[in-house]
């Protein structure tokens, strides 16, 4: 029997071709000048330096990447939200370590902030849409995690100055040390409220700094009795007590972006596993003739194939104006954990190489798992998709 001719084409890429140009200037873009400065980086594994970081951000904001989705009259090129998913894919598909610092993610514009006020989009959010800032969001506190509005940290105003005063404590907040700007979500009479804390305030001071399993550190935040000015509540007044509603909506598309990441990361992983299994001999054979190592990659394949027609078919509904946050939850929970599964297959088919530190799936391995964790649980996601089915 003769192999059918391949065609090229696997079932996920026809709904790429809408952006099929906007990709690959991306991908040329992080091929020409993002993998010659990655190659200067000491060792993968390790968070690039800031400087490496800011200036990928400022150049690819210039390109017209960072922050693409924001609307031309923030900065941004008004792309549609499945253009943005197809670039995270794209820059988690590279497998260059400086790729995800070139599109905006949790340092970078916050949709909290799309909902400020005139003179805080001014201020604040056209300069991270710029990619000349970056911020850090400070929502997570030791006693609240998954649960994150049970908060215990707090905001009062003193009637003296008419300033809010925080205090409480924060956990786990990545980019905390040298963010120009903390995002706070603190009660104000138990409500949760966001308020912006400008870098140099007094009483915001970093704690406990964490080395996290990928490299990139993660921080405690005290803040101990940090003043801040009237305005500085995220949406003015209207603003006091709306971080729940504002933080739901803007976990739908974070979620999604980190689907689209690991749907992209799983691929590189596959294509390394692949291009391994058809070079590598064992028992004078190829191993990728082995029907084990077979199971490992096609198994992948599938798995990858369906993750990824779930996140573009999510994306284009957040296009087409629905964004239910089980959708989300759905596209997150199985992205993370199809990348996570496939990452780990495709060191199986490396044995001992690809577990060498400086190896690519080395560093994904730890990389990976962080995905199952931020923006919700996978257990939070079936939380949110067994509500969404009635149950609970
Ligand atoms: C790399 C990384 C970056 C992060 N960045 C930030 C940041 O910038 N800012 C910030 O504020 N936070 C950040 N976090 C914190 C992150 O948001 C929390 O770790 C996450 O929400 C989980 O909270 P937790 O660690 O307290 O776990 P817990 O909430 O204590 O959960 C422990 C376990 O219980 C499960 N669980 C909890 N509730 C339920 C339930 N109802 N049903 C079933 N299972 C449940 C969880 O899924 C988990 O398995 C970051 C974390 C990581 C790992």
């Amino acid at each position: 029997m003769t192999a059918p001719a391949a065609t090229g084409r696997t079932p996920s890429s026809v709904l790429e071709d809408e952006h099929r140009d906007l990709v690959a200037s991306f991908e040329s873009f992080v091929r020409r000048e993002l993998e010659p400065l990655a190659a200067e980086l000491p060792e993968s594994g390790e968070l690039p330096p800031e400087d490496m970081r800011g200036y990928v951000r400022r150049r690819s904001a210039a390109l017209g990447f960072y922050a693409g989705d924001h609307p031309e009259e923030l900065g941004g090129s008004g792309m549609p939200f499945t253009a943005v998913a197809l670039l995270h894919h794209a820059a988690g598909r590279s497998g260059c370590p400086l790729a995800p610092s070139a599109l905006a993610g949790s340092e970078g514009p916050s949709p909290l902030l799309r909902r400020g006020t005139p003179e805080q989009v001014e201020r604040y959010l056209l300069p991270l849409v710029r990619g000349e800032t970056t911020r850090c969001l400070a929502l997570t506190e030791p006693q609240a995690g998954s649960d994150a509005f049970h908060l215990t940290s707090t905001a009062t105003r003193d009637p003296a100055t008419g300033e809010w005063v925080l205090r409480g404590r924060k956990t786990f907040v990545s980019n905390a040390e040298g963010a120009d700007l903390t995002l706070v979500v603190a009660a104000v009479d138990g409500e949760p409220t966001g308020f912006v804390v400008e870098a140099g305030n007094p009483g915001l001071r970093i704690g406990q700094r964490y080395a996290g399993m990928s490299g990139e550190p993660l921080y405690e935040v005290l803040l101990e009795d940090a003043r801040v000015p009237a305005d500085a509540v995220i949406g003015g007044e209207e603003g006091i007590g709306a971080a729940r509603g504002d933080g739901i909506d803007s976990l739908s598309r974070g979620r999604l972006v980190v689907a689209a990441m690991c749907d992209g990361i799983a691929e590189y992983a596959l294509a390394q596993g692949v291009g391994y299994a058809r070079e590598r001999r064992a028992f004078g054979e190829r191993i990728g003739a082995y029907q084990h190592i077979q199971e490992h990659l096609v198994t992948s394949r599938a798995e990858i194939e369906a993750a990824k027609l779930l996140t573009l078919a999510c994306a284009r509904l957040v296009d087409a104006g629905t964004e239910a946050p089980e959708n989300a939850a759905l596209a997150k929970l199985t992205s993370s954990e199809t990348a996570v599964r496939v990452v780990d297959r495709a060191l199986r088919v490396h044995g001992a190489t690809g577990w060498v530190r400086g190896h690519p799936l080395e560093f994904l391995y730890r990389y990976v798992r962080m995905m199952t964790v931020i923006e919700g649980t996978s257990e939070i996601q079936k939380v949110i998709v067994a509500r969404a089915m009635g149950l609970g």
